[in-house]
């Protein structure tokens, strides 16, 4: 019997047992080994490897030994972080004939699945990868006739560093963009992507009345009114039209749904579709790719503020992390737009020892403080850096954003401990809830949620593919009934089925006399019932530098350093304490905004 020309190999069983296949004749060609192929024969065989959401396939087509193609067959690593990674290290392999490759950096999981994958298909193909990967080495290109020269520099591919770019670039300036991973996003990618935005459209078609003084005023009560009142008003004024930027300026797309996010005291954060914020940062890349004069470039660490004699902002020192090279640019205004400092165990401990090695984080490996050494260097102001927020539901081996949480902002699951017992208010602020998880039993805590919940938010299917990676590491259980969905996790079920009845009474009564739960309510009933393990990671850093409403970064007395702007997270003091659910995208959209305009206005 003859395979059809999809029926590749996967992995070195199947090689033997059905062989590699002859793309010329489109028939198997016996044992895959490329002596037993005619030699002008292309051969396709399959490799797999478990990336970061689970199994990628790849087909790999050689030719006498050559590696003509590698295609990606099947894959659900995130777009703009583990789909850039592949092409990239398609095209290295194939260009260089070589398996001797780094991982991309900001994408070494999906890097490692890939390259994998790749070994298994060659071996498969009767060629060596163990040979291959002795070959000479190929590293990532460095971009080509590099100009030295910019009106702003921006640094950092967040969502505040491309809105601040592509301001500036839409003001006719001269724009560099650099980042210091091999992918663009950084932690913007990485979150749900929703976004504060007061009066949005969904709200009027849902009559719920919202202000931006009903939103600074939530931010400010929700970081106990340490935020700074002026910057945060900023946001709430700003932000509507930072939605409509990201719109139609930078192609993003929404959701026709809210999201209620715990300390806000309505429900009003918008969803980009996919509900993921890669959404918004793969767009703003293909955006920032066709204005003109931006010039976008990866693998590129700033590593130095360079001050002119006249105290303006006159270039920045940065390193090729791929070659090694110094780099040197002369440019009149910088915007910051380089994160915060989650991601780095030793600056977190030495800011708050109580969020040092103790915790794991969701931040993407990006996230290191650079922006916070560099801008302090020449004299910039830090502030609130003891100020670092969790966030309750994270992964309890890795620490990664649990986006089936999208269960609970969607007002459809209780919290509730190993003992069976609801501990919180389900909406409550994100520093209530991770103290309230940090004192239960194993410092974790599980959500609960019903079929009803799935088929009506979609939030399983949206997010199928950490359901199934949770699954197999049994962190998410679905069952039939209460007691086989506590079982492996060893909760008390008698306990929990009577939470699940009280609760489901509270609906029917209207109201929740434990803990006063705020959203809409909705019973718990319908088989089979989801439960989720969970503990709080380290998700923002309330400090950093410290700006003015222009997004000026100012020094020690209060004076702006002439030329150095910063936006989104490497800027501090708007917070407070406690960061409230979406408004981070609130932020780096309506302050990229005011640092890129403001940046090129100083330019000019
Ligand atoms: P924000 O949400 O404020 O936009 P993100 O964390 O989303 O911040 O993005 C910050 C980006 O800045 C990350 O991609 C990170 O890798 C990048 N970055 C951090 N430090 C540097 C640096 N020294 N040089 C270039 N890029 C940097």
């Amino acid at each position: 019997m003859g395979i059809s020309r999809r029926q590749f190999l996967t992995g070195s069983a199947i090689a033997t047992a059905a062989g590699a296949l002859s793309l010329t004749g489109c028939a198997p060609s016996g044992k895959a080994s490329s002596s037993q192929a005619p030699s002008d024969a292309s051969i396709a065989t399959m490799g797999s490897g478990m990336g970061k959401h689970g199994n990628i396939q790849i087909e790999v087509v050689t030719n006498g030994g050559k590696i003509e193609r590698i295609d990606v067959v099947k894959s659900r690593e995130t777009s703009g972080l583990g789909d850039t990674c592949m092409d990239k290290l398609s095209k290295l392999i194939v260009d260089n004939q070589t398996l001797n490759v780094d991982t991309v950096t900001g994408a070494t999981l999906s890097s490692m699945a890939f390259l994998g994958a790749v070994s298994e298909a060659l071996d498969s193909a009767g060629e060596k990868s163990s040979e291959w990967k002795k070959r000479d080495k190929a590293l990532q290109p460095a971009p080509e006739n590099l100009e030295t020269t910019y009106d702003v520099i921006v640094i950092g591919t967040g969502g505040a560093g491309f809105t601040a770019a592509i301001s500036a670039a839409n003001k006719g300036k001269k724009v560099l963009l650099m980042e210091k991973l091999g992918v663009f996003g950084g932690s913007t990618a990485l979150s749900g992507g929703e976004m504060a935005v007061p009066s949005n459209w969904i709200q009027s078609n849902l009559s719920i009345a919202d202000s931006p003084a009903t939103l600074a005023e939530d931010m400010l009560k929700g970081g106990d009114y340490r935020g700074d009142p002026e910057l945060v008003n900023v946001i709430a004024n700003g932000v509507f039209d930072a939605a409509q930027w990201l719109t139609f300026e930078g192609g993003v797309s929404w959701e026709h749904d809210l999201l209620f996010f715990g300390g806000h005291s309505v429900k009003r954060s918008i969803i980009p579709t996919g509900h993921i914020g890669n959404a918004m940062t793969t767009k703003l890349t293909t955006r920032a790719k066709t204005v003109d004069n931006i010039t976008l470039i990866d693998n590129t660490k700033a590593t130095e503020l360079v001050k002119g004699a006249d105290g303006r902002i006159g270039g920045v020192k940065a390193t090729n992390t791929v070659t090694g090279d110094e780099l040197s640019f002369t440019c009149k205004a910088v915007v910051m737009a380089c994160g915060g400092f989650g991601a780095n165990v030793e600056m977190r401990a030495k800011a708050n020892p109580d969020f040092g090695e103790q915790f794991n984080s969701t931040d993407s490996v990006g996230a290191q403080g650079d922006g916070l050494d560099m801008a302090s260097k020449i004299g910039a102001e830090l502030i609130d850096m003891d100020l670092i927020q969790t966030y309750p539901i994270c992964d309890v081996d890795n620490g990664a954003l649990i986006y089936l949480d999208d269960m609970r902002l969607d007002e459809r699951t209780i919290m509730f401990n190993k003992e069976g017992k609801r501990f919180v208010e389900e909406l409550g602020r994100r520093d209530v809830l991770s103290k309230a998880i940090l004192a239960q039993t194993g410092e974790m805590a599980y959500e609960i949620w019903d079929q009803k919940a799935a088929d009506d938010t979609k939030v399983v299917d949206i997010h199928i593919d950490e359901f199934e990676n949770l699954s197999s590491r049994k962190l998410c259980v679905k069952a039939d009934t209460l007691e086989e969905v506590c079982e492996p996790f060893g909760i008390d079920a008698a306990e929990l089925k009577k939470t699940v009845d009280t609760w489901n009474s509270y609906v029917d009564a209207g109201k929740d006399t434990e803990f006063n739960y705020r959203g809409k309510m909705s019973k718990i009933s319908t088989p089979p019932y989801y439960v989720v393990a969970y503990k709080p990671a380290v998700h923002y850093t309330m400090g950093g530098l410290h700006i003015n409403p222009k997004a000026e970064v100012l020094d020690a007395s209060g004076t702006p350093i002439p030329g150095l702007f910063a936006a989104g997270e490497v800027a501090g003091h708007k917070m407070g304490t406690n960061r409230l659910g979406s408004t981070s995208m609130a932020d780096i959209y309506t302050f990229g905004r005011v640092a890129g305009n403001n940046a090129a206005d100083f330019v000019a």
